[in-house]
């Protein structure tokens, strides 16, 4: 019986090289191949012209160029597009592409679920399925990209899908290598890349040495009672063991992190939650996302009245720091923060 092909995509230029080598293949043929795939958006190994026939064939004996399978597109009123991809095991992600002024940004998956247990997300519900390979965190850029034609004005990437990307670490790592990859991948700025996480604090710092993308932590707690609460995270690795990460993130001078807080009535949207916001971080270092809450099933949080939000947003400001109301996009196709699930596909 011959193997079981695989996913080229899982593998970085350095596997190819070394895959290659050991058939006495030159190691430049990894970047063409990769052109083929990131640039050209080949979908077979035949388009590869420039290559010579018994190296396609020896390809496509062992590999595949698999795309992500579509099963529906949604539209939202305000312009985003929400993806829901299944993979070949028949489990389902979501995807989402939010259309900005000058360029649109494409929020992906990394995990299948999320095993973080935060209380008020609509993805922890379905608990923790399986890690995405690194192909098929790719996948989702390369195949959206390719959908969208080479007009497209994709720049901005943001980990904020389904899953907790620092969970599955390596396949992450690897994603972003190539997403940044500007001869043989997909060619983004890894300051148009955005990681975002619960705050999973030692990967944090592998992150910060392996990489130059950005780095956002949902804090959305000003206190360790209230955010353990929320999120369970918080015992291992609390307040102040976040902070100090993100104090010591090695970034190019002048970048910041983001931090998302999502306000919640009654729980962390009051003046002196605001206050202690302030004081805990330092206008220099740190961005705020404020995300008021967006409402789901099962889910007894309320979100605040705008007013609230505002005088919230207000004493940030005052106090020097950079402050974006994050107005959900996508809400009438629960495309927004905390609602992808992956409906149709949660009883897989
Ligand atoms: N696991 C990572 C990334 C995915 S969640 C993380 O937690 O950061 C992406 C963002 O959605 C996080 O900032 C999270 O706090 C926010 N979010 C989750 N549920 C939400 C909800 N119901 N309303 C608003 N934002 C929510
Ligand atoms: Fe997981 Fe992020 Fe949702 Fe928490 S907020 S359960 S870490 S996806």
């Amino acid at each position: 019986m011959l193997p079981t092909k695989r996913d080229i995509h899982t593998l970085s230029q350095k596997e190819l090289i070394a895959w290659l080598s050991q058939r006495d293949i030159a190691s430049f043929r990894a970047e063409q191949i990769r052109r083929w795939i990131y640039s050209g958006q080949a979908d077979s190994f035949d388009e590869m012209t420039n290559i010579k026939k018994d190296i396609r064939g020896l390809l496509s004996e062992h590999f595949t160029i698999p795309r992500l399978s579509v099963v529906t597109t949604e539209n939202s009123r305000d312009g985003c597009v929400k993806f829901l991809f299944e993979m070949s095991d028949g489990h389902r992600i979501e995807s989402v592409l939010i259309p900005e002024r000058t360029h649109d940004t494409l929020c992906i998956s990394s995990q299948v679920g999320c095993a973080q247990g935060c209380r008020f997300c609509l993805t922890a519900h379905m608990g923790f399925i399986r890690n995405l390979t690194a192909g098929e965190i790719i996948g989702q850029v390369r195949d959206i990209k390719n959908m969208l034609g080479k007009q497209n004005q994709l720049t901005n990437i943001v980990f904020m899908g389904m899953g907790e990307p620092l969970a599955n670490y390596e396949n992450v790592r690897k994603a972003i290598d190539t997403f940044v990859d500007d001869t043989a991948g997909l060619g983004f700025s890894p300051r148009k890349i955005t990681v975002s996480t619960s705050g999973l604090v030692p990967r944090m710092h592998d992150l910060g040495h392996d990489s130059q993308v950005q780095m956002a932590v949902s804090l959305n707690a000003v206190d360790n009672d209230t955010r353990t609460r929320l999120m369970p995270i918080n015992k291992t690795y609390p307040i102040e063991t976040l902070l100090e990460t993100c104090w010591t993130y090695p970034f190019a001078p002048r970048r910041k992190v983001t931090f998302e807080y999502i306000l919640m009535k009654g729980v962390n949207d009051s003046e002196s939650h605001a206050l202690k916001l302030a004081k805990l971080l330092k206008p220099a270092k740190a961005k705020v996302n404020l995300i008021p809450f967006n409402p789901h099933e099962g889910c007894d949080f309320e979100r605040p009245e705008e007013s609230t939000v505002l005088k919230f947003q207000k004493i940030l400001l005052d106090r020097n720091y950079t402050t974006n109301i994050r107005l959900s996009k996508g809400t009438d196709i629960s495309a927004a923060c905390g609602q992808l699930r992956a409906k149709a596909g949660s009883g897989v």
